[in-house]
């Protein structure tokens, strides 16, 4: 066991992927450019840095983008019809929704108008139905395909590992379960029902944390030498961000873990501009490349 857990660099080895979608992209620059739609309903201050930072990643990128924004006042049926424009729009390729939506919107009902041969976030029950059966589809969520793009990076294994889920969300939770499993990891799926988390815990040789709690996973419910990966993205009211996890507690005594920020959300990005290339690639008849569940 290491004194100190090896910090799994997001920011370092989404670089990686990022610098390929790059070199990929030039090849398109002399005509109708990959390009990304985000669909941002509201103000949310969250909200807004993250699409500012994804709109910001593209643009870096070589990549077409747009930022649609819509008044939070919409009604599904209208932000629908948004969508269908966009759906029909030869020169947007991906479409993004940025979650969440105001209340009175049905979120499940809207990210199923996305098409499916446009949805960069993977969320279509088609795209997700594929995953449920071990086919890659063409864009899978993000944030989960972030994490094992990681693991792989770092050669962690996860085959015959016990691991926790700690969430249950179709962004994350349910989505890295179906993935671990198809890498015949084995997978506990925790949620606030939960009984005996630790007790879980404790027994899992990784632990994927993504319920929004700071502070829910304490040192002592892990296991030393476990792989910890923080999902979590918590503002504290002094205005620090933080994990799901006990950082400091955990840095002495876990394996491998992710640093808040740093970790999981630089691979979440990385993996939005890569599916919005492998989309591209789709529609104009290109091969494309399949990495994340062989
Ligand atoms: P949701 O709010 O949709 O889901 C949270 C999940 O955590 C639910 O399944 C909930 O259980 C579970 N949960 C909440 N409290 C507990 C608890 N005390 N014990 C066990 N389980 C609990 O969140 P998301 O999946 O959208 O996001 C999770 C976190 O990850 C957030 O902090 C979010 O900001 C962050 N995030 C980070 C990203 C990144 O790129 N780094 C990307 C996406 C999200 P139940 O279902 O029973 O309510």
């Amino acid at each position: 066991m290491a004194d100190t857990a090896v910090l799994l660099d997001g920011k370092e080895t989404s670089k990686v992927l990022l610098e390929k979608v790059a070199r990929e992209a030039s090849q398109f620059a002399q005509g109708d450019l990959p390009k990304l739609v985000a669909v941002l309903v509201g103000h949310d201050p969250a909200s807004e840095v993250y699409v500012a930072r994804k709109m910001k990643v593209a643009a870096q990128l070589g990549l077409a983008s747009e930022l649609l924004r819509l008044p939070d006042s919409i009604e599904t049926a209208q932000l629908q019809a948004e969508i269908q424009y966009l759906n029909q729009d030869p020169h947007t390729h991906a479409i993004l929704v940025q979650l969440p939506l105001p209340k009175q919107i049905d979120t499940l009902a809207v990210l199923q108008t996305v098409a499916v041969e446009k949805d960069v976030d993977g969320f279509h029950p088609e795209n997700l139905g594929k995953l449920l059966m071990g086919i890659e589809p063409v864009a899978m969520p993000c944030t989960p395909a972030g994490i094992i793009y990681l693991l792989d990076a770092y050669k962690i294994p996860m085959a015959g590992k016990r691991v926790a889920v700690v969430g249950r969300s179709i962004i994350v939770g349910k989505p890295i379960t179906l993935m671990l499993t198809h890498r015949n990891a084995t997978v506990t799926l925790c949620h606030s029902k939960t009984r005996d988390l630790d007790g879980i815990l404790r027994e899992s040789e990784m632990i994927i944390a993504a319920a929004g709690q700071p502070g829910l996973i304490q040192a002592d419910a892990v296991q030393p030498g476990a792989v910890v990966v923080d999902v979590g993205i918590n503002r504290l009211p002094s205005g620090r961000l933080v994990g799901d996890v006990d950082f400091e507690a955990l840095k002495v005594k876990a394996g491998y873990m992710t640093p808040v920020p740093g970790g999981v959300g630089p691979m979440t990005i990385a993996m939005l501009m890569y599916n919005t290339l492998r989309l591209y690639q789709y529609q104009q008849g290109l091969k494309v490349e399949r990495l994340l569940l062989v």
